[in-house]
């Protein structure tokens, strides 16, 4: 990723502002506590253009994590829908990743921040493959972090809030240091929670599982996409707590995120998973994945806004 990346208009607080202009000021409330909350979203190359994959549901994820958080968003959601096809439009991506933040801004230094202005922006950015080129296609190889998920009474898993992610970069950073592209993250009971940014599937046996809401995970909107299109193409899908063990003998593994889109795992802890390459589930589940998001086949269930 370089700054030539960036969509060259932000949308900042109604308007659409130059990517230089839209700046903060130091003594933001979110700079010091991580008091934002904020969405991933992705738009796709289809042949009518530029699609945005299930605009709604982020939008909606949005107001739900300002609403765990005590934010009072100044837009309504069919401004905050329509601000994120404009800045699209805008910058004229045919695809993109698309960054909504919503912060509080100035006026308080205490940790209690509403009494700070509430700050709406939106950027895009051309984003390949977030966990490698290659890994779509041969798979990652990925550790089990020694830092946990957050408990539930700790902070809302639910909520895509700003602070929440030191979690996820320490549990990022391990991975790196260790050689691994990601780390998948135990819950506080020592279940397998998800990865730092990316929930889990897992295969055994033709069933395709996946961590349960109550796993401390973020409710992902491409995992629930994923479960969908696995069900379509026939496999029962249980959501299911998994084991650390069950990961190092499922037949097969994959993350599911915005970023990551459907990425195969081939290794865990440095063994590898089922043969070590991507498996037909994954692969089956994977190419239904981008034959809606190439806009190939049907979008019978609505789940792109192409940007008119
Ligand atoms: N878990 C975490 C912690 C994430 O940050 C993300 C990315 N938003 C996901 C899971 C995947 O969610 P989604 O499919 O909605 O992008």
């Amino acid at each position: 990723m370089s700054s030539s990346d960036f969509g060259a208009k932000v949308w900042y607080n109604g308007e659409l502002v130059p990517w230089e202009n839209a700046t903060v000021h130091v003594s933001a409330h979110a700079l010091h506590y991580g008091s934002s909350v904020f969405e991933g979203i992705r738009a796709y190359a289809t042949p009518p253009g530029p699609a945005v994959f299930r605009l709604d549901e982020h939008v909606e994820r949005l107001f739900n994590s300002a609403k765990i958080f005590r934010i009072e968003v100044p837009y309504t959601f069919a401004e905050v829908r329509q601000a994120i096809l404009d800045t699209i439009k805008a910058n004229g991506h045919q695809s993109c990743y698309i960054r909504p933040l919503i912060f509080r801004g100035t006026g308080a230094l205490g940790v209690e921040g509403r009494g700070c202005s509430v700050d709406t922006i939106i950027f895009t950015l051309e984003w390949g493959a977030y966990l490698g080129p290659e890994a779509i296609e041969q798979g990652v190889d990925v550790g089990v972090s020694s830092w946990r998920r957050m408990a539930p009474d700790t902070f809302p898993a639910m909520g895509k809030i700003g602070g929440q992610y030191v979690n996820s970069q320490f549990a990022k950073m391990e991975a790196v240091d260790n050689g691994y592209v990601e780390n998948v993250v135990l819950d506080v009971n020592g279940y397998v929670s998800e990865g730092s940014g990316e929930n889990l599937f897992l295969v055994s046996k033709g069933v395709v599982y996946t961590t349960p809401l109550w796993g401390s995970i973020l409710q992902g909107i491409t995992r629930q996409s994923a479960i969908q299109i696995a069900q379509d193409l026939g496999y029962e899908v249980r959501e299911q707590t998994i084991s650390r063990e069950w990961l190092y003998i499922a037949d097969e593994l994959f993350f599911t995120g915005t970023a990551a889109e459907v990425t195969p795992i081939r290794s865990v802890d440095r063994i590898p998973v089922g043969r070590g390459s991507r498996g037909p589930v994954t692969a089956a589940i994977q190419k239904r994945f981008f034959e809606i998001t190439s806009g190939e086949i049907e979008d019978t269930r609505g789940w792109l806004t192409v940007v008119e």
